[in-house]
């Protein structure tokens, strides 16, 4: 696995204190060729501010040997889909994820929640929905799955979620009705760790051993296929 396009900084405002730099010589050591900085964006608490977001736009792509994205984790504000960053900076970031988290959107039915993604997969900028298997918010797989493949966005399996001791819940069953889906529409997934530190970096064992599990093909896994992700994040 060469590449990573979920991870925080300091600008997530989690209480780690790592930046860019240690991201990437992290990721160096790692092994891998690739990361994404995609920290929150503001309607999290004392998590990246516009201007912040702005900066990125003059960063440099190439940090200690490893080739840097610069993104953003959006929140999904409503089911109608907005996003919290505005398009003037967002249009110029390298891609985005949208997600929901509960400081910032209230749960709502299945059919609510999966509106509320369909509509942020809108967006020209939103490339990824992450961690949509959060126990709270649940979803009809089936139609995001083809809304992601009419919108030409990537859902990711997260690490994180993965956790036993993830806030998340159990997202196992939501995971593999998400692969079902995936693997009957040839739909591809990207491993993402959603590291908010250097240590978790490009860790995606137990992503690997789900997706072992479910038995879903290597060829629909994006992290194997760097032009493919590529162009999918274009
Ligand atoms: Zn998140
Ligand atoms: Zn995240």
């Amino acid at each position: 696995m060469q590449f990573d396009i979920h991870t925080h900084t300091i600008a997530s405002g989690h209480g780690t204190s790592c930046t860019i730099t240690d991201m990437a010589k992290a990721a160096k050591s790692k092994g891998l060729s690739l990361i994404g900085i995609t920290d929150h964006g503001p309607a999290t608490f004392a998590a990246g501010t516009p201007s912040y977001f702005r900066s990125l736009l003059m960063a440099p792509h190439l940090r200690c040997g490893v080739q840097l994205l610069y993104g953003i984790e959006l929140n999904i504000l409503d089911d109608e889909g907005h996003v919290d960053l505005e398009d003037d900076i967002l249009s110029r970031l390298d891609y985005a994820i949208a997600s929901m988290h509960i400081q910032n959107h209230a749960p709502g039915t299945q059919e609510e929640n999966t509106k509320a993604y369909q509509n942020a997969m809108k967006h020209p900028k939103v490339k990824v929905i992450g961690h949509c298997d959060d126990v709270k918010y649940p979803v009809d797989y089936e139609s995001l799955v083809l809304s992601a493949k009419e919108n030409h966005v990537l859902l990711e399996l997260n690490e994180s979620s993965l956790s036993p001791s993830g806030y998340r819940g159990d997202t196992r069953q939501n995971n593999a009705s998400m692969l079902y889906w995936c693997q009957k529409s040839s739909q591809p997934i990207i491993l993402s760790s959603d590291s908010h530190g250097p240590e978790g970096v490009g860790d995606f064992t137990r992503c690997l051993e789900f997706v072992k599990e479910q038995n879903f093909p290597r060829e629909l896994i994006l992290n194997y296929r760097l032009n493919d992700l590529l162009s999918y994040l274009k």
